[in-house]
């Protein structure tokens, strides 16, 4: 009998078990559907919207390699899957699991034709538990409590061949105008090549440095992260598929990289158990906080031009490239809720929109964190210092790529261009003081302890 595979996050042909188990119970029918429907569904922002494109193409591609082809339609996710099993007399649809809210209504609502399996996490998150079968609100104890069950399953290959069967046409790519249409961002968007194949290819390139992570991550000059981001929240491979190639690659040097990894499933297990977490601060005293609502300096911030140069060539980054660097996301995320006591989620709706690994959980998570809302997270009077941050983690090299006005500043004077002997035109002075900014978020808080 006919299986239907439905496609979200999980855009892969390789340790793809939803499609293994399709295929070993008839012909496939391969659906991807385009949800901006479905109450409560967070829609994409722009920039994942360009990587779903490009990763729905490639995953096509390998489809019509095995003998299929993608499905695509557009409409409420549920609704849509019930009346293609309908009209295409399919008994049974297989998806991996996932854990956004809407997700999981949807799975809810569908349980009775519904086969959900594993891949999307490392292990599942309501698995890893205390000894009395709690969920975990801190990742160090969470984390050592996924290691017992670790290491994940190994990867299974894709299929060979992936029999089809007759469906209705589905709309194009070309239909859901996916791409950017204004020239002025997303330059350089080519940099990324998003799909199964561009995924593999990038661990590959990644596996060598892997034992070095530890010293590297911190380093926005270098390429000292693995970039897996948006890979790995499309789904393009699976977490255990990084997992044993970096273990491979590096053995117990994997360590460091590693527990990056299972934050990922801490956010997606932070998501599972509080889904609001994009917009209600976990800690009840942060909905007091005094926010200033100060559109230019919103806008300064989102367009790198708030007279701070790491701040400044993170966004810029952001803008042209899709991603930004961790250290630096810390830095920015800081310099919003804190120098300029802007509310948080004016921010986590910017990334949202412009990040290719945009994702519910680790963005929230990111942004609650630094904001110090987060259950598990840094202590408000932690104020990142812009210039300070940008010495220690050497930012020179990174600061002359993204803002290129300030490239003929000497090592010493391109973490705070205000220091150089003659200022530097097509460049701004910084619009808060620091020492006063400081001062300023440090009272905020005082008043809703
Ligand atoms: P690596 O350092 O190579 O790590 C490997 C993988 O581990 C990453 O691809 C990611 O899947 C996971 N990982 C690493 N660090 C974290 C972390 N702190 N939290 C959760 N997972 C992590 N990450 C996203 O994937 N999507 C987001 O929308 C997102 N928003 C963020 C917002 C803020 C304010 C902050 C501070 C962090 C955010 N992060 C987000 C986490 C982190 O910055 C990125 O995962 C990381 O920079 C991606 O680069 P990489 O693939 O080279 O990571």
């Amino acid at each position: 009998p006919m299986q239907i595979l439905w496609f979200r996050q999980d855009l892969r042909l390789s340790d793809q078990r939803a499609l293994l188990a399709a295929v070993a119970a008839g012909p496939v029918l391969p659906v991807y559907i385009l949800d901006d429907e479905t109450p409560g569904l967070r829609p994409m922002g722009a920039a994942s919207r360009w990587w779903l494109h490009h990763s729905l193409a490639a995953l096509d591609a390998s489809l019509r390699k095995r003998g299929n082809r993608l499905l695509l339609l557009r409409g409420p996710s549920a609704a849509t899957l019930r009346a293609l099993a309908a009209s295409t007399g399919a008994t049974r649809i297989h998806a991996t699991t996932h854990y956004e809210p809407w997700w999981k209504a949807a799975q809810a609502d569908l349980a009775d034709l519904l086969t959900l399996h594993p891949g999307h996490t490392l292990a599942d998150p309501a698995s890893v538990t205390s000894g009395s079968g709690g969920r975990y609100r801190i990742f160090t104890p969470f984390w050592r409590a996924l290691l017992n069950q670790m290491p994940p399953p190994d990867p299974l290959p894709a299929p060979q061949h992936i029999p089809a069967t007759d469906g209705p046409d589905g709309d194009t790519l070309a239909d859901w105008a996916l791409l950017p249409t204004d020239p002025g961002w997303s330059t350089g968007f080519t940099a990324w090549q998003p799909g199964e194949k561009g995924a593999h290819r990038a661990l590959k390139a990644w596996l060598p440095q892997v034992a070095g992570y530890e010293t590297t991550r911190n380093l926005p000059s270098e390429a000292g992260t693995s970039r897996l981001s948006p890979h790995l929240h499309f789904g393009e491979l699976s977490p255990a598929t990084v997992w044993h190639a970096a273990l491979d690659a590096a053995g117990k040097a994997a360590a460091s990289f590693t527990r990056q990894l299972v934050w990922r499933d801490f956010g997606q297990g932070m998501i599972d158990t509080l889904p609001d977490s994009h917009w209600v601060p976990h800690r009840d005293a942060f909905a007091r906080f005094p926010f200033r609502d100060a559109p230019a300096d919103l806008r300064a911030w989102q367009r790198g031009r708030t007279g701070y140069p790491l701040v400044d060539a993170g966004m810029r980054q952001l803008w042209q490239s899709g991603w930004m660097h961790n250290r630096v996301r810390m830095v920015a995320a800081s310099f919003l809720t804190k120098h300029l006591l802007i509310d948080w989620r004016r921010g986590e709706e910017w990334f949202w929109d412009t990040l290719l690994d945009a994702d519910l959980g680790n963005n929230a998570m990111g942004w609650q964190w630094v904001m110090g809302s987060g259950v598990d997270s840094s202590p408000y009077n932690r104020i990142f210092a812009p210039v300070g941050q940008s010495e220690k983690f050497d930012a020179a090299g990174y600061i002359r790529r993204w803002v290129p006005e300030l490239a003929p500043l000497s090592d010493t004077d391109i973490h705070a261009p205000w220091r150089a002997a003659r200022p530097t035109a097509a460049y701004p002075a910084p619009i808060v003081d620091h020492a006063q900014a400081r001062t300023r978020a440090l009272s905020a808080y005082e008043s809703i302890r």
